[in-house]
């Protein structure tokens, strides 16, 4: 929070003087000493490391069509695509190389808790009211981190929707929270990998139909049983695990949406 405080305050006191001093201020502060995360270096396709895989946290809600970005430290193609489609939707030259600009709007974009800008922990961690991340299948470091994971979507989700606040019904569930709702017993909200999301100013047939541009390999709205009054968007893709083969499953039929069409 400390050096975005700062950043804001800068600018802030910049806008209060005349035109004059205006640039000179707002171009001082330095795109590094992130609160949260700070890249050393540009990335590009070949790169690997766990600096790529941080940006592939960012960007994964800018898979494109059906698409999925692997949280995997590898900068293939896939990572190429997404963070295209990120820096044309914040107006950046679109090259599909992470230097200066992209890392810049990353930190403009994070809090120092790396949460994105319009989303918080405490809206994912519900859990019927009790907060925090325990008491699910993960550990609570892992559910939390796949929590942040499901956010950096949703802030994409929010920008695809030009920039319409998203409410989070339901996010984190622990497995007696989750079975007191009566959620599915393999559900990907006790991973922390699921919200349950409403719109005021956008349908629910909006949210499920831009879903599919960023990354949701999970979705239920309208038409499926029981989700008449919200969207349910997951990332089933990324938790497979020995046991199971989670496939892309989306089903809204009211919406249209449906998976493989
Ligand atoms: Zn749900």
């Amino acid at each position: 929070m400390r050096v975005n405080t700062l950043k804001r305050a800068a600018v802030a006191f910049a806008l209060a003087l005349p035109g004059a001093a205006i640039a000179a201020v707002v171009a001082a502060p330095a795109a590094h000493a992130d609160g949260c995360y700070t890249w050393q270096r540009t990335l590009q396709q070949g790169r690997s490391g766990d600096d790529v895989r941080q940006l592939q946290i960012r960007v994964a809600g800018w898979a494109g069509a059906g698409g999925i970005v692997r949280v995997d430290g590898r900068y293939g193609p896939e990572t190429t695509a997404a963070v295209k489609r990120f820096q044309t939707a914040y107006g950046l030259r679109s090259d599909g190389i992470a230097g200066p600009q992209t890392f810049s709007k990353l930190y403009q974009l994070q809090d120092n808790d790396c949460t994105p800008a319009h989303f918080s922990f405490a809206e994912l961690d519900d859990g019927c009211g009790r907060g925090g991340w325990s008491g699910g299948p993960l550990s609570a470091n892992q559910t939390k981190a796949n929590a942040l994971r499901t956010m950096w979507k949703l802030e994409a989700l929010r920008r695809g929707l030009g920039d319409q606040p998203i409410n989070v019904t339901s996010g984190f569930r622990s497995t007696t929270c989750n079975d007191r709702v009566g959620g599915a017993a393999d559900s990907q909200h006790l991973y922390a990998n699921a919200a349950d999301l409403t719109a005021r100013t956008r349908s629910l047939c909006e949210l499920a139909r831009a879903a599919r541009n960023h990354g949701f390999s999970g979705i239920l709205g309208p038409g499926y049983p029981n989700h008449d009054s919200h969207v349910h968007v997951d990332s089933r893709r990324e938790n497979n695990s020995d046991r199971t083969t989670n496939r892309t499953s989306w089903s809204a039929p009211d919406c249209g949406v449906r998976s493989g069409g």
